[in-house]
């Protein structure tokens, strides 16, 4: 089946960490996740929790990705969250995909934001 989505990069920033050839400040790992603090806090806990296998985005893994796959990353994505203490306080979990969505690492992974009040969803949106 063809998605029309870009091929995977092997070479994007986050398969190099997956592969160890970059450092990162690891907080989990298991069989089907790795997560890391972000290089660029946008809040006090800011920690990004990608998938092992080769996704583009979240629509490439929820095409692709296999129901194992699926299952053991959104459990690790809860788990680290947990782990990091922020189910006390509240926290924001956000995967951005394409262009418009602001992707700038081609490699799925979601956001985890917690430690302080997040504020709007979408900056800029009235109402
Ligand atoms: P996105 O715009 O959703 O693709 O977000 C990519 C995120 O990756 C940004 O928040 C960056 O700060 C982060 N990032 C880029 N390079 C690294 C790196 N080497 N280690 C950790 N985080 C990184």
């Amino acid at each position: 089946m063809t998605t029309g989505l870009p091929p995977y990069d092997e070479n994007n920033i986050f398969a190099r960490i997956l592969r160890g050839e970059i450092p990162s400040k690891r907080v989990h790992e298991d069989e089907h996740a790795v997560a890391f603090h972000d290089i660029n806090p946008q809040a006090p806990v800011h920690v990004l929790v990608i998938p092992r296998g080769a996704y583009v985005s979240l629509a490439d893994f929820s095409t692709k990705a296999s129901d194992a796959e699926i299952a053991g990353f959104w459990r690790a994505v809860g788990q680290v969250a947990r782990e990091l203490g922020l189910e006390s306080g509240g926290y924001r979990a956000l995967t951005n995909m394409g262009p418009e969505g602001g992707q700038e690492v081609p490699h799925f992974h979601v956001h985890l934001f917690g430690g302080r009040r997040l504020g709007r969803m979408v900056p800029g949106v009235q109402g």
